[in-house]
Parts: C-alpha cells; structure tokens; sequence
C-alpha cells in the first residue's frame, strides 16, 4: 500500500468516522452511512453510495481513499481451511486463515507484520519483526474474507468468529487493533458479539489492563507453561511479566464480568512441558480464574527442535487438568497441507530485527 496523504477511511473506526464528518462540517451520521456500505455491504465505490448527495461524494473522492491491502494467493486446504497470502506494502505480506466448522466459521487475523516476541516454538518468531499493521490493513483481513465468503455458495463459510490469534503480538499495537475490533463489533459493520471476537496475547500485562478497559473482547493467553523457568524459555515475555503479574492481569480482566472465562492455550512439547507433574502445577496456578484450557498440538517449523506430544500423552494431561473441573478442549490441527495451522503462519517479511541481526553479525566477522 503506497503512502498518500489521503486519509484512508477503512483506517477510522465509527467513532472516528463521525469526528472526520463532524471536523469536515458534515453530519456524524454520515459515519453509519459509510459504515454500512463499506463493511455491510462490501462495497467501497463511492458513486454506489447512493445515500450521498453528490457534493459529498465528489469532497470524499478528493479528500479520501478506500485502501485495502492486496491479496497476492488463495489456497484451500483439503479440510476446507482457507489461507490468504496479503501484501501490505513492497514485498511484505501477512497471513490469514479461515477455519470452516460444522457451526462456525473463524477467521484468524493477523496484527504485525512478523513479531517480537521470539517465542522458541513459532515459525513467525523465526521471521523476526518489521511493523505493526494499520487499522485498515488488520479490517481490511476480515473484508477480503467477508466478501469472498459472502460469494460462496456453501452455506456452512460463514464468519461467525474472529479471533486475533494471526501473526504478531495484537496488545503491541493496540491503538491498531483495538479500532479494527470496534468495527468487528459494531452493529453495523460485521456485528460480532464480543464473545465471538478474541484476542490471544503472549502475556502482556499492560495491555490486558488497558483492553479491559476500553475494548473487552474475549481473552486468550498464550501460557505454554506454569512455572516461571519454563516460560522464560518459551515465552521471553515472560522475564518481563513473569506468571504471578500474568496471572493478576487475568483475575482484574475478568473480576469486571464474572460470566467470561479466559481460555489458557497450552501448546504441547514432547518431553518440555507436557507431564502430570506440570499439568499440576497448571490447576494450581489457575486456581480462582474462570478458566478454559486449550490444548494445542505442536506444528512442527523450520528452526527449532521441538517435537509434537504424543496423544497419549496429551490425553494423560488432559485428563488432570479435566479432574479438577476445569474444561479443557484439544485444538483439531486445520490447514497444516497449506501451512495454515497455528504458529505456522510467516506470510513474507522484510524484517528490520533480522536484518539488523545480521547486520551486526557480518560487522562483527569483518
Ligand atoms: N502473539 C499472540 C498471538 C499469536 S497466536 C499470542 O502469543 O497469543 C498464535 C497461537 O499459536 C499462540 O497460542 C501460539 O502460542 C500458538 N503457536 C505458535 N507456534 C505454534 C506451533 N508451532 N504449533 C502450535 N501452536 C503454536
């Protein structure tokens, strides 16, 4: 997406739009007509916004764009999973993936463009960080898919659920996500109850605080393990906010609305962090959180030596976590033909840290 000095309007939430309008000495109801036609109806030409009188939309046509990422390929898996490849801008692109089920429909959106985080298991660490992804390119994800879904026949393609659970790190680029969720929400764009949109954090404690504040969406928490030694390892994150903070951040999210649950996902390693012991160590450290546990099947990336859990074992520790009356599901891998499963997504990215990395290692040989 090149950069003109247009304000592109898939960028502003509702309320957002009304202020633009309000600024411009138009209306604020002019918001909910364009949030209808954009994200209701799909339809981004202004000479279709027949709502509008014609001075309105020759003023958007020249202070105004519609700017939505491009998708660059299509894949279906032989599950039904889908996968978009979308370019954002020269040579970097962005994954996302809808999930058909037989009641449901999810689609997994992507917030970076690559991540920070470096967690040791997921292949979008190994592409390391380039940015955050505007607003318009985080909605832009649910518009392509909307609309592509909408033209299919398969009544069972339906997007029911959105969950932030792409590439990046969505509380690192809150003030992103946090508008693309509003229009998730909202009534008159893809009117998803705020129990069918989540976000999946890595565990950032300042950013849960602020989400409960000001957009509380369902929360998932990548927790992977229950002591602190453990998660230093897999989740560097967790050196700077270890498990007790974690933990704390959880309780204060759902202490505002006691009927949410916050589901924990757990990503099973062979030999790492899939033992009775440690599955233990999981209820006691969930004691007090209404609490679901997910269990994800390792998908196996380039780069690191992790192996999957066998089911046996997975079983083994579900079964503990289950006895003490928490439920807990096991994620069904989806996509992995296409490499859309979880923690396999690495779309193309021109990653500053990388280079950066290999800057400093060439400077360092020479
Ligand atoms: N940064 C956020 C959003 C990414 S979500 C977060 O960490 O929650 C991606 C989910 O897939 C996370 O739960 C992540 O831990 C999991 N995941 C990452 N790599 C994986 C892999 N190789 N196999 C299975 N799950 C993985």
């Amino acid at each position: 997406m090149p950069v003109t000095s247009r304000v592109n309007l898939l960028d502003l939430d509702p309320g957002a739009l009304a202020r633009y309008f309000e600024d411009t000495g138009e209306r604020a109801y002019r918001a909910t007509q364009i949030v209808k036609w954009v994200h209701q109806q799909g339809i981004t030409a202004l000479d279709s916004m027949t709502n509008l009188s014609r001075g309105l939309r020759e003023q958007l046509a020249r202070d105004t764009e519609f700017r939505l990422p491009e998708v660059v390929s299509l894949q279906e898996s032989d599950d039904g999973t889908l996968k978009w490849l979308i370019r954002v801008d020269n040579g970097n692109c962005i994954e996302t993936v809808f999930i058909p089920e037989a009641e449901r429909g999810t689609l997994c959106v992507s917030s970076q463009v690559g991540c920070a985080l470096n967690c040791s298991f997921c292949a979008t660490a190994k592409q390391g960080f380039s940015r955050n992804l505007s607003t318009a390119e985080i909605i832009g994800q649910v518009w392509i898919a909307a609309r592509y879904l909408g033209q299919t026949p398969k009544t069972h393609r339906h997007l029911t659920n959105i969950v932030l659970m792409g590439m990046g790190e969505p509380l690192l680029n809150f003030d992103n996500v946090v508008p693309a969720m509003r229009l998730m929400l909202d009534d008159n764009a893809y009117n998803l109850g705020r129990k069918r949109v989540t976000l999946s954090t890595a565990g950032l404690v300042p950013g849960i605080d602020r989400l409960r504040e000001q957009c509380p969406v369902s929360l998932a928490v990548s927790l992977h393990a229950p002591l602190d030694d453990l998660r230093d390892e897999l989740v560097p994150l967790n050196r700077t906010y270890p498990l007790s903070e974690l933990l704390a951040a959880c309780r204060r999210y759902v202490g505002d609305s006691p009927h949410d649950q916050i589901t924990f996902e757990y990503v099973m390693l062979d030999g790492i962090n899939d033992s009775v012991a440690l599955a233990r160590d999981l209820v006691r450290i969930l004691r007090g959180i209404p609490a679901k546990v997910n269990l994800i099947p390792f998908n196996r990336i380039a780069g690191a030596d992790y192996g999957p859990s066998p089911h046996a074992t997975i079983l083994k520790f579900r079964e503990e976590i289950v006895k003490a009356g928490i439920v807990t599901t096991t994620r069904k891998t989806r996509g992995d033909d296409i490499d859309a499963a979880c923690g396999q997504l690495v779309g193309r990215v021109n990653a500053k840290a990388a280079r950066h990395r290999e800057l400093a290692s060439n400077t360092a040989g020479a």
